[in-house]
């Protein structure tokens, strides 16, 4: 045990952020192959995570990549790389560029080919809600946004810039966007352009490869879309084009289990999105070390078992328990006081899927609302495509808009 670099890593990492340590043998065979793990100083003594190429862009990426927007502090993102992960994601919409800054420092003095930063940047004046811009938008303008971003990153660059929330395929073949893009690519100041779709993926997916001017795509993808067999096509299409392909959403939400059940498999639902070939990697949102632990143990054996398959069939079938919106937006224009109820069941699931008050309390600001918004309502209209209790849930997260900011992590 005591040879076992990576795991006395975790166990001062974990000691270091919570006083606490580490159950030895924990981390499994994966771990005990590596030489090294001297926090960030012998980074090429880490043996490699198992990867997939990524698209054409002569890249290969660890299946488990590290989504930023849970991650608590500068010293958990060195976790995470210390122990293998090479590709870190953020955005400009996590807790209001602050998210940017932390991953800006936890990689600043490493060295710059060692990892992989990207970033998804929204557009201004871009409506999140279907992915519409305004028609007058300038290619300039995103450049100007874009190079904020890396100001927050304190890079010169970043190897990825996603634009989020694409949908519709006018806006994603969009001569702005791909002028601002193929602009930024000239001056250096990222090295691969991508969009991020969390909605109509089918068909957002199947225009960026038509676009001809992306090289990356992140798509939500995971074991409870409905749309299954349309996905596995989209996803082909996009692999056949050379893209390069990052899943996301990838446990729908987590699940809550009735007294009684087997508790939701996280790892299962994520095993079940690497069986599709032509996803590269998953961006998984870590926000412990225990959480980054039990994905690099997924990595010894990814093929899904029959239990774990059962696992996943059971929360697919219990919607009353489901945490995860799939901005189907069937409920759109139902509720009378107009309220944005996808973006609100979005917030809902990050607060009780993803225990992130702080995304779940940003996502809240994007909303109109104030008080009670269900207040003056004696029934709610709101018929949900996956069954919530959607006026329960309104009222649930609706609290979370008192809570300032302060007190919450992000
Ligand atoms: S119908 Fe339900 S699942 Fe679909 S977007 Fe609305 S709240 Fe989400
Ligand atoms: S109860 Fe709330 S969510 Fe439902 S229709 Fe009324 S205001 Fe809209």
């Amino acid at each position: 045990m005591a040879n076992n670099p990576r795991r006395e890593f975790l166990k001062k990492g974990l000691a270091g952020i919570c006083g606490a340590a580490v159950i030895p043998g924990v981390l499994g065979p994966r771990s005990a192959q590596a030489a090294s793990a001297a926090p960030s100083v012998a980074r090429n003594t880490v043996p490699a995570l198992p990867g997939r190429p990524l698209g054409k862009t002569g890249l290969t990426t660890p299946l488990i990549s590290m989504g930023t927007a849970e991650a608590p502090t500068v010293e958990f993102i060195r976790q995470g790389y210390d122990a293998g992960i090479t590709f870190f994601f953020s955005a400009t919409y996590y807790g209001h560029g602050n998210n940017e800054r932390l991953v800006g420092q936890a990689l600043k003095d490493l060295p710059r080919d060692s990892y992989v930063v990207g970033t998804a940047v929204t557009p201004d004046g871009m409506n999140a809600r279907g992915g519409t811009m305004p028609k007058d938008m300038k290619a300039e303008a995103y450049v100007k946004t874009a190079e904020e971003s890396l100001k927050r990153f304190g890079l010169d660059h970043v190897d990825m810039l996603f634009m989020p929330f694409a949908e519709k395929r006018e806006f994603i073949i969009f001569d702005p966007i791909l002028e601002a893009m193929a602009a930024l690519k000239k001056q250096g100041k990222i090295r691969f352009a991508g969009i991020a779709t969390h909605s109509g993926c089918d068909v957002a997916l199947k225009a960026a490869a038509d676009a001809k001017a992306y090289d990356v795509v992140m798509t939500s993808y995971n074991h409870k879309i409905e749309n299954k067999e349309a996905m596995a096509e989209a996803l082909a299409y996009a692999a056949k084009a050379g893209l390069g392909i990052f899943a996301f959403k990838t446990t729908a939400g987590g699940g809550r289990a009735k007294a009684g059940d087997p508790p939701f498999d996280s790892n299962a639902a994520l095993k079940w999105v690497l069986q599709n070939p032509h996803v590269s990697s998953i961006i998984s949102g870590m926000s412990s070390v225990e959480e980054l632990r039990k994905n690099l143990a997924l990595l010894d054996d990814i093929k899904l078992t029959e239990p774990e398959l059962r696992s996943l069939t059971l929360a697919a079938n219990r919607p009353e328990l489901d945490l995860y919106c799939r901005q189907c937006r069937q409920c759109d224009g139902q509720c009378p006081a107009g309220l944005d109820i996808p973006t609100l069941m979005r917030s809902y699931m990050y607060a009780y899927g993803y225990r992130n008050a702080a995304q779940a309390r940003a996502t809240l600001d994007d909303v109109a609302i104030s008080g009670e918004p269900c207040g003056t309502c004696d029934r709610c209209r709101v018929s949900c495509a996956s069954g919530f209790d959607v006026r329960g849930r309104v009222r649930d997260i609706a609290r979370l808009k008192a809570v300032p900011m302060e007190f919450l992590r992000g």
